[in-house]
This record gives C-alpha cells, sequence and structure tokens, in this order.
C-alpha cells in the first residue's frame, strides 16, 4: 500500500498539480519573530531556539537567490525535481516592512523554475497589506502561507508561551482565505499539559476550517531551550514513538480527505536533540505510521464528519 491510499500526500498533489517532481527548497530570509525580538515576548515558544524553528540547512548565505540556486543544484541532484517551491521557513516571514518583504518574495519569484512561494510565519502577524501582496504576487504562481497553530487550545498555548490566541489562527484563515491563497496548519503532537483527547480535538478543529494542507510535528526537545529545562527537571516527558505512531494515525482519520498531508513527523538535528533519540529515524518513524494505519485498517477520513449546516428556510 502506498503513502497516497493512506493518506493524500503532498508529493502526489505536487505531481498533479505540475506534472513533475517539485521540491521546497528551504530559505532563510534573515527576518525574525515577534515572540522573540521582545514586541510579544523575548523568550519565543518554549521549544524554539535561536534558529527560529528552521532547519537552518543553507541559512546564512548572502541572498534569497543564491539560497535557492544552491538548493536547486543539490534537490535537482538528489530527486530529480525540475521544479521548486520556495521554503521561507525560519521565524516570521511577514513581520517586516513591506517593501523589505515584497523585495524579498520578488526575488525569490525570479529565479527560474520556482513555481512558488511558501511563506511560514505566526496567524497573529499577517496584516492586510502584506496578503494583498500575496494576491497580488499569486497571479500566476502558487503561493502557500504555512500557518504555526500548534494546538487548538488556548491554555496549552498560554503553556508554550505561544503568544497568540486560537481565535487569531482562526481570523487569519478568515483574511487568507478571503484572498483565495492556500494555507497549511502546522500543529504539534506532544505538547506539555496535552492528553490525546486534546490532540484529537486540534484534528477536528482543523477539519472545520477552510485550510488546504497541514504539517504535523512531533514535539522533540531542543538543547537550551525552556522545554530542555522542564525535561531535564522531570516536569515533562516526551511521546514515545508507539504513542506517537497511534496519535498520528487517529487524527489524520479525523481530516478531510481533500486536505494535503505535507508532513508526518519531525525532523531534529542531531547536534541539538535532547530526547527523544528514536525521534532520528525519521524515514522508520514513517513507516511505522504506515504501518500501524494499516494493522488498524485507519486512513485519512475514515472518522472525518462533515459539519452539516441547517437551513431553517
Ligand atoms: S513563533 Fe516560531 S520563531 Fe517565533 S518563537 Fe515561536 S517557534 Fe520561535
Amino acid at each position: 500500500m502506498k503513502p497516497s491510499e493512506l493518506y493524500y500526500d503532498f508529493n502526489t498533489y505536487l505531481r498533479e498539480t505540475f506534472g513533475c517532481r517539485v521540491q521546497k527548497i528551504t530559505i532563510d530570509a534573515g527576518l525574525t519573530c515577534p515572540n522573540r525580538d521582545g514586541s510579544i515576548s523575548y523568550g519565543g515558544c518554549i521549544y524554539c531556539n535561536e534558529r527560529g524553528s528552521g532547519t537552518g540547512a543553507i541559512a546564512h548565505t548572502p541572498g534569497v537567490k543564491e539560497q535557492l540556486e544552491r538548493g536547486k543544484a543539490s534537490l535537482a541532484g538528489r530527486y530529480k525535481a525540475r521544479k521548486f517551491l520556495a521554503y521561507f521557513q525560519s521565524f516570521s516571514n511577514t513581520y517586516g516592512p513591506l517593501p523589505r518583504l515584497r523585495a524579498l518574495y520578488e526575488e525569490a519569484l525570479e529565479v527560474e523554475d520556482i513555481v512558488g512561494l511558501s511563506i511560514g510565519t505566526r496567524p497573529d502577524c499577517v496584516p492586510d497589506d502584506v496578503l494583498d501582496t500575496l494576491q497580488e504576487l499569486s497571479n500566476d504562481r502558487s503561493i502557500w502561507i504555512e500557518y504555526g497553530l500548534q494546538s487548538a487550545h488556548d491554555a496549552t498555548l498560554d503553556r508554550i508561551n505561544r503568544g497568540h490566541t486560537v481565535g487569531a489562527f482562526s481570523d487569519a484563515v478568515s483574511r487568507t482565505r478571503l484572498r483565495r491563497l492556500p494555507i497549511c496548519a502546522h500543529v504539534i503532537l506532544g505538547l506539555p499539559g496535552e492528553n490525546r483527547n486534546d490532540m484529537l480535538n486540534t484534528a477536528r478543529f482543523l477539519a472545520s476550517h477552510d485550510i488546504q494542507a497541514v504539517k504535523i510535528h512531533l514535539l522533540y526537545v531542543v538543547r537550551g531551550t525552556v522545554l530542555d529545562g522542564w525535561y531535564r527537571a522531570g516536569v515533562f516527558q516526551c511521546l514515545s514513538l508507539e504513542e506517537y505512531t497511534s496519535i498520528v494515525s487517529e487524527f489524520l482519520s479525523l481530516l478531510p480527505p481533500q486536505l494535503i498531508i505535507q508532513r508526518l513527523t519531525s525532523d531534529p538535528h542531531p547536534e541539538e536533540l535532547a530526547a527523544p533519540a528514536w525521534a532520528l529515524q525519521k524515514q522508520q518513524n514513517i513507516q511505522a505510521i504506515h504501518d500501524y494505519m494499516k494493522q488498524h485498517a485507519l486512513y485519512q477520513a475514515k472518522f472525518y464528519k462533515k459539519l452539516e449546516t441547517t437551513c431553517s428556510s
């Protein structure tokens, strides 16, 4: 059984849309985040380090164009990709003066074989003028906005010092979809204080919103973060692989069938990871999720219930 028979995976979507293999190229645009620069807080989310949730894989190179050219050369060889999406991943990529943001987006779109952008940001950090600009640039390109929701529970967002509410996400989704830009929501499983039911309620929440894709992350502990302190003090425990595979599988079963699954787990840097060690085995972990779904006859949307609106007239 292929992943595409268990869930609607991103590679399948990209092939259907562009007719060829498309890879995302991660870039660091040198922006920051209001939850780290003091606008909201200085500490940031409890699991975030100075990379700002980016991979840092090809970060700190001089400019967007050069990062993209390097990424293209590397990914074309590795995956035989012919088209690419520029993924503004690190920190909040709608946070900054509009002329600067526009110049960064345009620089990326001018690179040959870049078929679109994916802009990672916070849901409380998308002014209408930035969304208008992205809508304008999306004329013949695919421009995605990736919003970090993480959890559909305000108590959890408080606990992790997220600095925004669940309502901010709903508001951002409405304003983004008014402009017909596709949305990918990020969630994290295993957040402190959350049980299985809380996490599955986040899936139900996503299913009730007009979003087009989701990335599911495992919460792992990065050395030197607030979460690392909690972990070392014994007040936070990571999910086991068995717990994670079963929760992700059930999570997928609650999502609508057309929702694109962009990610099933996290991909930590070995040198930064404090726990859990199993998180480093990304391919085996994805296989474990597939195996669990097959063994339990689960698939995306198996338990999805569309909220019916009743008409009173
Ligand atoms: S919103 Fe992202 S970049 Fe900002 S503190 Fe949280 S994880 Fe870090």
